[in-house]
Order: structure tokens, then sequence, then C-alpha cells
């Protein structure tokens, strides 16, 4: 497959044929350095709409095939990851403006969500019982029929894979909306799904923004929409698809607090701190975006300020997204600095040089931030912490839990006991011990609490078996004794 053709344009990918949809269309940039890699039509709901016509066509057939036939595909597919992990790597870094190392290690993690997929024979067994003399109830798991998936910009990559192995291998077909920041890698999964063998409509591949949300929240023969992005976005989102009756999982934004004690490892801590904070340039819904230091770790702060220096805007700092996100930032870090917060480490008005168009914004930690700040209280996404001292744990606890996100947090500690508390009464969906980026791993699932997940169940994992399928329950009267009169 010719991938220049594909990507300098992108098209949509329906039925097994990529195609140009001859709507309006829009530049997609490379955040490295500003220039425009390729340009994006902006579908439509006719679009939408065939692309569903497509899903519901290959439906039947992919899912009368039995789960250990529907592996078979995606085992050929995480190894076609494999071969070509330098170019994926290339375009995810291309697109989103990350490291090298990171876009590896996403691709390297798509590869890990196809392994736990082609599990799924050994571990969607169906449930039978004999409920009483020659009558059993059994429970099989059965796909929902055509499904949705849509994706935010920052994991190009490895957000489509959260949804697509496990969607597809339990016998569901899809229509995929990635970001419009980030539509190339989105293209050439789609081309490996084909290589590797995926029938025609089982994957389809919508691009555009917001109508095509939309569309894809209100057609009528798409039963379950799984969402990926701000929370604002997956609360309209999720009351959009639900309020049509559809199934819904969104998860939103975050603003993850890690709490750090006196007792902490100074080393590991600040160096697990920064690493939250600034890889992947803050863009991650699992960034550490504030540190509660409890009584007085001022030997760690002081050290993630020495270790800071080492992270290097456009080297081992990756860029963020767009001009408008730099500027974002920066305006955050103003407002702090403004309220009275203290700017340690100041990452505004950096320039690369030779990347003098690129969006870059160097590691910034800001001292003495207090709750009421906008920096202490929103999504910043940005290589920036905030630091907000507590004089005991139950004040830092009491912090954590009056954030409005709850996706992760974390404790850093070598106290078994005080590392239990923050277990047990921090309110976020995935909690890190002396770990700043506390990701499980499958086949535990990925979700959060509060407004950053809304609907039941996580997104990957054991759990996302549930959400991709529906259960039918079967009793049934069997004839042990081979009888043949039934009169008497
Ligand atoms: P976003 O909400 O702007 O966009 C996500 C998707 O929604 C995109 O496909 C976009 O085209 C679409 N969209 C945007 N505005 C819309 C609107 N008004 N109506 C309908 N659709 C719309 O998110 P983003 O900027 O691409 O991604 C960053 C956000 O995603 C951050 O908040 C981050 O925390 C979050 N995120 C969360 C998780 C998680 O697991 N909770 C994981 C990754 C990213």
């Amino acid at each position: 497959m010719n991938t220049n053709d594909t990507l300098s344009e992108v098209k949509n990918y329906i039925d097994g044929q990529f195609e140009r949809n001859g709507q309006n269309s829009m530049n997609v940039f490379s955040p490295l350095d500003g220039s425009i890699i390729s340009t994006l039509p902006l579908s439509t709901n006719s679009d939408v709409d065939k692309a569903v016509q497509a899903a519901k066509k290959a439906y039947p057939s992919w899912s009368s095939k039995t789960l250990k036939e529907r592996v078979q595909v995606f085992f050929k597919y995480r190894n076609l990851l494999e071969q070509n992990m330098d170019e994926l790597t290339k375009l995810v870094r291309l697109e989103n403006g990350k490291t090298y190392s990171e876009a590896k290690a996403e691709v390297e993690k798509s590869m890990e969500l196809c392994e736990f997929a082609v599990s799924m024979p050994q571990i969607v067994v169906n449930e039978v019982q004999e409920v009483s003399k020659g009558v059993e109830c059994r429970i099989e798991r059965k796909p929902l029929g055509v499904v949705a998936s849509i994706a935010p910009f920052n994991f190009p990559n490895m957000v489509p894979h959260w949804t697509i192995p496990n969607a597809l291998v339990l016998g569901n077909t899809m229509v995929m909306k990635p970001s419009e920041l980030v539509p190339l890698s989105t293209v050439r999964i789609a081309e490996l799904l084909k290589e590797a063998g995926l029938p025609d409509g089982v994957f389809n591949l919508v691009n555009g923004g917001k109508e095509v949300v939309e569309a894809i929240c209100d057609h009528p023969d798409i039963q379950a929409v799984s969402f990926v992005g701000s929370t604002k976005v997956a609360k309209l989102v999720y009351k959009r698809a639900t309020s049509n009756l559809k199934r819904c999982v969104a998860l939103g934004g975050a603003k993850n607090h890690l709490i750090v004690l006196p007792d902490a490892h100074e080393e590991m801590t600040a160096s697990n701190v920064l690493a939250s904070m600034a890889g992947c340039a803050g863009q991650r819904c699992m960034a550490a975006s504030v540190m509660v230091g409890v009584d007085n770790v001022q030997h760690i702060i002081d050290r993630m300020v020495e270790e800071a220096k080492a992270l290097v805007p456009g080297d081992n700092l990756g860029s963020v997204i767009t001009a408008e996100s730099k500027a974002r930032i920066e305006g955050y870090i103003a407002e702090a600095e403004a309220n009275g917060a203290k700017i340690l480490v100041d990452g505004r008005n950096v320039t690369v040089l030779g990347k003098e168009g690129g969006y870059y914004v160097g590691p910034t930690i800001i001292d003495y931030v207090t709750t009421d700040m906008s920096v202490a209280r929103e999504e910043i996404f940005g290589p920036v912490i905030s630091i907000i001292r507590a004089k005991d744990l139950d004040e830092a606890i009491e912090i954590e839990n009056g954030s409005n996100y709850g996706n992760a947090a974390a404790v850093f500690t070598q106290s078994g006991g005080l590392a239990k508390q923050v277990m047990d009464r921090a309110s976020a969906g995935m909690i890190g011990v002396n770990i700043g980026v506390p990701v499980p791993r499958e086949p535990f699932s990925f979700g959060g609490w509060n407004e950053s997940k809304f609907g039941v169940g996580d997104i990957t994992g054991r759990s996302s078996i549930e959400f991709w399928t529906q259960n039918k329950k079967t009793t049934i009267k069997w004839n042990p004794e081979a009888k043949t009169n039934w009169m008497s």
C-alpha cells in the first residue's frame, strides 16, 4: 500500500476503500516546526451514514465467526505493528510532537492492547449451570452491532487501540473518528488492519470534527459510543449518545494530584514527579498536575528544580499540540504569578533553534500555589506542575478530594500505612504508590472517577468486555432420560 498517497491528503476509509469525500478541508500541522503536513476532509452526516451502512453490511458475517477465528486477524496485526514500529513511531512524532522514545512507547502499548485482545478466547468463557434436573441456564456474550470510537489528539496510535482490538475481536463492527489534529496514525492503522486480513467494512474511518461526532451520537444504527477527550466534550457526547439510547462510556480530562510526604525517597520522588508532569510535554491524562507537599518537602522541591534543567525542549521534551495550547499554558503560568505564586522554573517564551515555528513550552514548576488558583483547579495540559503545601496528610487528602476530576492520584512515601491511607481515601480511579503515572497494565482496566469519566465500567482490560457485549440468557430443558412419552 502506498502510504505517501494516503497521507498527503487524509482520506476516509469506508468498506475497505480509501476515498475522498469532497467536502471542506483543513490543514494538518506538525507541532514540531509548525509546517503543514497534510490536509484533512471535514466529513459530514452523509459520510458517517455511509460508514455505518458499510459496518452494518459487514456485521452478520464478522459476528458469526468464532472468537478464535476473529483473533487470528489481530495476531497478524500485532506483528505488523511490530514490523512497522519505526515508521509508526515517526508518524506519531510528526503529527503529535512527542519525542521518539515517547512515541515508540505508545506503539508498544498498542501491541500490548492487541495481546490482550487475542487472549479473549481464554477469557471470554460462557457460563452454564444445571439449575434443576435436566434444565440448564446459559449465558453467552454477544456483540452489540455497529459501534463507534472517538479519540483525542494526545495518543494518536494508542488511544484508538484502547477500543479497536477489543470491540472487533468481540464481534462488533466499527466507525472510528480520530482527532482532526492527528489523523495520520489512524490512516496507517486502517491500512495495517486491511493487510492483516480484516474483512472490508469491519473497521471504517471517518475524519473531521464536531459534526462527525454529533452524527455518530445521533445515528440510529450505532449501538455504542466510546469517547476519549476533554471533560467538556465528554459531557456533551455522553448526554447526546445516551439521550439517543446508546450505551456510552466517555473519558474526560484530569487534574492529577501527587501527595509527597517528607519521608519519600528524594531522588526517586523528584525524578518520578518530573517525568510524570513533563512526559509527552504534560499532555497525558495521567500527568502529574498538582504536587501536594506535606509538612516540609523542600529538599525534594530543590532536587526537582535542579533536575528540571536537564529537560530540554526540542530534545528530550517534545512540543505541545498547537500554538493556541502554548498560549493557553503560558497564560496559566502568568496568571499564577500575578496571583502571588512563585515560579521556580519558567518554561515560557521558549524557541527551539531550527524549529522556530514549533510549539514548545519548557518545564515549569510553580510553588506556593493556593487551592483557589486556576493552576490548582483546571487542566493545564502542558509540562507544568503546581505545588501546594499542606500541613499534614489529612489536609493533603482533602485538597485531592476537592478536585472535580478523579483520573489518577499518587502518594510518595516509604510508610506503608500512610500510603494505604491515600489508597483508601483519594477520590480517583487510578492510584499510584511511589509511581507517578499509575497506568494499569492489561488485563487491568483503565478509567477514572468523577468528571474524568462518565458511564459505567472502564475503557480497556476486562471491564471493556462488558461494554462491548451483551449477555444472551438461554434456558434449556434437556431430556436426560430420553423420555418419548410426554403424556404420562
Ligand atoms: P477534545 O475533547 O477537544 O477532542 C476529543 C474529540 O472530540 C476529538 O475527536 C474532537 O474532534 C472532538 N470534539 C472536539 N470538540 C467537540 C465538540 N464541541 N463536540 C463534539 N466533538 C468535539 O480533546 P483533545 O484536546 O483532543 O484531547 C485532550 C483531552 O483529552 C484532555 O482533556 C485529556 O485529559 C483528555 N484525555 C483523557 C483521557 C482519559 O483516559 N481520561 C485520555 C486521553 C486524553
